[in-house]
């Protein structure tokens, strides 16, 4: 066993006394921690991949298409049919997940001397990523209920004048889905200030009651909307994130991505995921009536939640989190900790999952009201 610690290595500076990302792994019945979709793939396509996969393994001696070619083309089809914007290979690029794809935005458009802004909480990895390229991170402001202040939001892209804009829609921890006339006035202030590159986190779209925003992109160069396959399809363990942009864009990454970034085997498995896109996103609307179930029953009980666009649902509030976290665990149940004060997230499972969750909390709800009785 070693007795150096991290910070006895000659690391970056920034780096020290930081954590990695961590939503732990633990090992319980009912795992509600990390906005997975709880259905496996199904059968008929388990079976395409291996044919897929088995193809691909014959010229595994060579290195895959670096392009990504027939994968992009295919995306670029999906994304026409279900985001009301005709796209093609040229306007998208993809990755091992999205988190590749927005560390590959980040190297380009920020980095050391430059900066990048989200309005939090949001998605702890846009800050992650950030300090992982040497960018600067600024944390913007949110309202109470969790909705982005639009004038607040301007001023701060006014003063701090970032290089990279993040918005999340829908919002991952809160589930709050942002307006296109927000994005829009966000756009116009970060090109009024720089001019900035912004970002559309759409990892959660197709649980939204709003429709996508690429749309946006027409006319607007600086836009990005990202993507994964990793929610709504249901491929979490298959790493494959995506972007739409002007081509541009799509050009400009690929000055920092490394050569054969996407393998052979990745690219022939998300090929065969595509072919049974209906299938998996099948899922999606009994996942949209199961976490409609979960707010509803959580407001029954008289939690506060927030209003959700995705395929989780924040729920508080808690004098203490991380205690609520630690006794719903204790029943058998993991849900997220998102360090939101005062607020937990559940991802919407099985029916049989959201029952066991439902249970816990509603064992909670009545020891807390024993204890406030007794008081
Ligand atoms: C889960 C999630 C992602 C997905 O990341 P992958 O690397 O594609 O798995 C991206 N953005 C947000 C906001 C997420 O919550």
């Amino acid at each position: 066993m070693s007795s150096v610690r991290i910070d006895d290595l000659p690391i970056r500076d920034e780096l020290r006394g930081k954590s990695p990302y961590g939503a732990p792994q633990l090992d319980v019945p009912v795992q509600l921690n990390t906005n997975e979709n709880p259905y496996p793939l199904p059968e008929p396509l388990v079976e395409r991949i291996a044919e897929r996969v088995r193809e691909a393994a014959r010229g595994l001696n060579r290195y895959p298409d670096r392009d990504a070619v027939e994968l992009r083309t295919e995306l670029a089809r999906y994304l026409t049919r279900t985001g009301g914007y005709p796209l093609t290979l040229a306007n998208v690029w993809a990755a091992n997940g999205s988190n590749e794809v927005l560390q590959q935005l980040l190297q380009t458009f920020g980095g050391p001397g430059r900066s990048a802004i989200g309005f939090e909480p949001s998605y702890s990895m846009h800050a992650l990523i950030s300090r992982g390229t040497g960018t600067g991170w600024i944390s913007g402001p949110r309202r109470e209920d969790f909705t982005i202040d639009v004038a607040a939001a301007e001023r701060a892209i006014a003063e701090h004048r970032p290089d990279v804009v993040f918005i999340t829609s829908p919002n991952n921890p809160t589930g709050t889905a942002v307006e296109a006339e927000t994005v829009l006035a966000l756009y116009e202030a970060a090109q009024a200030a720089k001019p900035s590159l912004v970002v559309v986190d759409e990892a959660y779209v197709e649980f939204s009651h709003q429709p996508s925003l690429l749309p946006l992109l027409e006319g607007r160069p600086n836009l990005v909307v990202s993507r994964t396959m990793s929610k709504a399809f249901g491929a979490a363990g298959l790493r494959l994130g995506y972007l739409a942009a002007d081509p541009a864009v799509v050009d400009a990454v690929q000055l920092v991505r490394l050569p054969y970034h996407l393998s052979a085997v990745t690219q022939a498995t998300a090929l065969a995921a595509l072919e049974h896109t209906d299938t998996l996103l099948g899922y999606v609307d009994q996942l949209k009536k199961e976490r409609d179930r979960l707010v509803s029953e959580l407001r029954a009980m008289g939690y506060e939640v927030t209003d959700s666009d995705a395929n989780f649902v924040q729920f508080g509030r808690f004098d203490d989190s991380h205690s609520a976290w630690q006794q719903i665990l204790d029943r058998g149940v993991l849900v997220r900790d998102n360090g939101v004060p005062g607020w937990l997230r559940v991802t919407a499972g099985t029916p049989a999952e959201n029952d066991a969750f439902l249970d816990a909390v509603r064992a909670l709800m009545t020891e807390r009201s024993k204890k406030e009785q007794s008081a």
